[in-house]
């Protein structure tokens, strides 16, 4: 043993992204293979987005706008604060480490949910906090049990809404209970990946508590709805003291000048936002009523995938879920995550998995 490794990161392991489909091509030497492993937008990039890009390739040869000015002006406007107040990164995970090298000194705490992204975990080890996982209730964020772990050692609360991996969510009332519980000293995290997808009336407006003044930042992303998650790129929404703070860590050239310009444009194309939501909505339905056909029980989600537990081991059902050409993704136990695909694809990950269960039966 010659290197000297930081026991914070030596205990730490290295994410597992979701299966890439040419990887899975090359090892079973399928022809078709369909991934609902990673919530990506089954539709593709927004065609704004495409059709700006080539836009940038003949300046590739210059550092991109380390202000981001023009993406800058365009959030601000859209959520009406200023400028200042928002943070770009190279996708919205990167924000998540920005936030734990700023806030977290050796021993601080961070408290989360013990079933949520585990993003967050890693880099509060990486920055030497302390991760405090108070468990969900009924699969959704407990609010009573997270406003009791916060100590004077607290320095950020993260909340997932909705949740990853279960696609359950947090109302407005809860928040405001559990904002009226906070205390000033602590930043409090929303984690808002899957916010163009929530359908329900409950949903916090969680931004107006950065315009009350409060320690609250916003998380959102141009991965997921907008369909650039292989450009890298998210953004927070905070106070003007946050995002200024979280600037002093930020790489300079964090976010690309491609993945700039096309979210730029992206954030214009409503109509293929509309488009995601309503293939999205639809694809719910139809797998969640296939799931219950089959005898399961998928958790009410507001994303744009759903949770389900299949009644045996999660990674037995996922490996065989690989052979029909079906990437999904095992979380634990008996739990299976599944993005929402394009009706055909649903309809081919149902088959699968009714192969699957029923074959399970049988051996
Ligand atoms: C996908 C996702 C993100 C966004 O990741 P990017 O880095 O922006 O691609 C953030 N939080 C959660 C909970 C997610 O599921």
């Amino acid at each position: 043993m010659t290197l000297h490794v930081h026991p914070d990161i030596a205990a730490l392991s290295p994410y597992v992204p979701g299966k890439p489909i040419e990887e899975l091509q090359r090892e079973l030497g399928l022809s078709r293979v369909i991934k609902l492993a990673s919530n990506e937008n089954p539709l593709g990039p927004s065609p704004k987005a495409l059709a700006v890009i080539n836009e940038c390739a003949a300046t590739l040869h210059r550092y991109p706008d380390g202000g981001a000015f023009k993406l800058r002006q365009a959030l601000a406007h859209r959520w009406k604060v200023t400028d200042e107040q928002i943070i770009l990164g190279n996708g919205s995970d990167e924000i998540l480490g920005l936030l734990a090298r700023t806030f977290l000194s050796p021993g601080d705490e961070a408290v989360m949910a013990d079933h949520t992204f585990v993003i967050y975990h890693m880099e509060v080890m990486a920055a030497h906090g302390k991760a405090v996982t108070v468990p969900l209730k009924d699969w959704r964020h407990d609010v009573a049990a997270m406003a009791s772990a916060i100590t004077d050692r607290t320095r950020l609360v993260f909340l997932c809404n909705p949740n990853n991996p279960t696609g359950t969510m947090v109302s407005a009332e809860e928040v405001a209970w559990l904002l009226g519980r906070v205390p000033d000293h602590v930043v409090v995290v929303f984690d808002e990946a899957y916010f163009e997808y929530v359908r329900s009336s409950e949903f916090p407006d969680s931004m107006a508590w950065i315009k009350e003044g409060r320690h609250v930042i916003v998380l959102r992303t141009f991965s997921k709805i907008y369909g650039l998650a292989g450009l890298r790129i998210g953004y927070g929404v905070t106070t003007g003291e946050i995002a200024n703070l979280l600037n002093r860590v930020r790489p300079p050239f964090n976010a690309n000048s491609i993945a700039q310009r096309a979210a730029l444009a992206a954030l214009d194309d409503d109509e293929h936002v509309a488009r995601s939501r309503a293939v999205n909505q639809a694809g719910m339905e139809q797998i969640a009523n296939g799931l219950r056909a089959l005898g399961l029980a998928p958790i009410n989600s507001e994303a744009n995938f759903v949770y389900v537990d299949v009644g045996r081991d999660g990674r037995y059902v996922f490996d065989a879920m690989l052979r029909h050409g079906v990437i999904v993704r095992h979380i634990e136990g008996r739990m299976i995550r599944v993005t929402i695909g394009q009706a055909e694809e649903n309809r081919v990950f149902l088959a699968a998995l009714a192969q699957v269960l029923q074959q399970g039966e049988q051996g």
